[in-house]
């Protein structure tokens, strides 16, 4: 009888136990070969020709992010806008994809920018709505229908097991960007999607010091080896080194998801019990968030570590207030760090709207957070002073 199956505290904690067969090293040296020996029959044998292609620096953090997905495999890449990328790349020109009107903001600007051009049909659709997908599917000739939840920066979140439903009904795959949720929190591949991937530059990695993407394939079909031949022919292959680290980033992925849930959840609460500062917070795990019955069902152990604040503004009411009290309360902390990116130990905040530029979603006095590891009482006493300070 096989052993129980590990939780995955227990897969990311030893990343998967692996130990070198030859050295008996429990930590996996870094692979830097560019190259491998051929054999003198003219085969190969390892298996392995070019590093373009393959590299036995992924081994260990491809298993682990394919174990906690629950996935056949999973393929790193030189970063997250590389493997989503890929997802499109690997369709042909003429082909139908649906994405949602607000979402990672630099793959929306690819597919509405190159994708466009190179000839997929791109419809951004209110993905959250399920009937507003269904009827935006056309059957046979939609390919893809990509998902991200809960997603940037509003935390709209969308229901997987139901997309999935949809999209296979009418002949076209799911896939999700998992990145804010991690494998901890939501597993994409059970509720029915077809490939699941994440910028592991942020929470799988977590320390903010290395650019680096995942996919991981519920099984090993056409599309699969199609998006393997994509990574190898466009190149866009992770570093050796960026793979180490990875792998060892991913051994606390846990406890520094879980650390942020809690601290997130203590923010959103504090600051959404009428803050005199803050118009509203955006963040799944409220209960009076549009998107927190769905989160509930299939978020496990938390609602992430992202949230955004829209602040109110002081002299001047309404967003145009609001943005300028956006921008200075910002401007006024002093433990938060203000920068882009996410899922780091330290905590980040940013005013979205200035990011993403014209077009934007976001709502000119929203303020986005990344929750980090630092002690909440700090986080909350910081924000607190820069709010305060930042009265217009
Ligand atoms: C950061 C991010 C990406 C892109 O990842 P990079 O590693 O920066 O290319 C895609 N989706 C989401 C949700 C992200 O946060």
């Amino acid at each position: 009888m096989d052993p129980k199956p590990l939780h995955p505290e227990s897969i990311a904690a030893q990343a998967l136990g692996h130990v070198d067969e030859r050295t008996r090293a429990i930590i996996p040296p870094i692979h830097v070969s560019s190259t491998y020996l051929r054999d003198p029959d003219n085969q190969y044998r390892s298996g392995r020709v070019y590093a373009r292609a393959d590299n036995p620096a992924f081994d260990a953090a491809e298993a682990v992010i394919a174990a906690l997905e629950g996935g056949h495999q999973a393929m790193l890449f030189s970063s997250g806008m590389a493997a989503a990328t890929a997802c499109f790349q690997a369709l042909s020109p003429g082909d139908h994809v649906l994405a949602p009107k607000v979402m990672y903001w630099s793959l929306r600007n690819w597919l509405m920018g190159f994708a466009t051009q190179w000839g997929l049909q791109v419809e951004l659709i209110d993905m959250h709505e399920p009937a507003v997908l269904r009827a935006a599917l056309k059957p046979g000739r939609t390919k893809l229908v990509w998902v991200e939840t809960p997603a940037n920066p509003l935390w709209t979140v969308t229901d997987i097991e139901d997309a999935a439903r949809a999209a296979h009904a009418a002949g076209a795959r799911l896939a999700v960007d998992s990145t804010v949720a991690t494998p901890l929190l939501t597993r994409p591949l059970a509720l029915g999607a077809d490939v699941v991937m994440h910028a592991a530059t942020k929470y799988l990695n977590g320390h903010s010091d290395l650019i680096a993407g995942a996919l991981v394939t519920r099984e090993d079909d056409d599309y699969w080896q199609t998006l393997r031949r994509v990574r190898a022919q466009l190149g866009g292959t992770l570093g050796s080194f960026e793979a180490w680290l990875l792998q060892r980033g991913l051994r606390t992925l846990h406890l520094r998801v879980r650390a942020a849930c809690e601290s997130a959840m203590t923010i959103a609460t504090h600051f959404a019990a009428n803050h005199a500062r803050v118009a509203e917070v955006l963040y799944p795990g409220l209960p009076g968030f549009a998107g927190h019955e769905v989160a509930k069902r299939q978020m496990q152990g938390g609602f992430g570590g992202m949230l955004s604040i829209r602040v109110r503004g002081g002299s001047k009411d309404g967003a145009e207030g609001g943005e300028a009290a956006a921008i200075a309360t910002a401007a006024n902390v002093r433990l938060w760090k203000r920068a882009t990116s996410l899922g780091g130990t330290e905590s980040l905040i940013e005013h979205r709207a200035s990011v993403e530029g014209a077009g934007t979603p976001a709502p000119a006095d929203l303020l986005r957070l990344s929750v980090g590891i630092e002690h909440v009482d700090d986080l909350i006493a910081d924000l607190e002073q820069a709010l305060a300070r930042a009265r217009g």
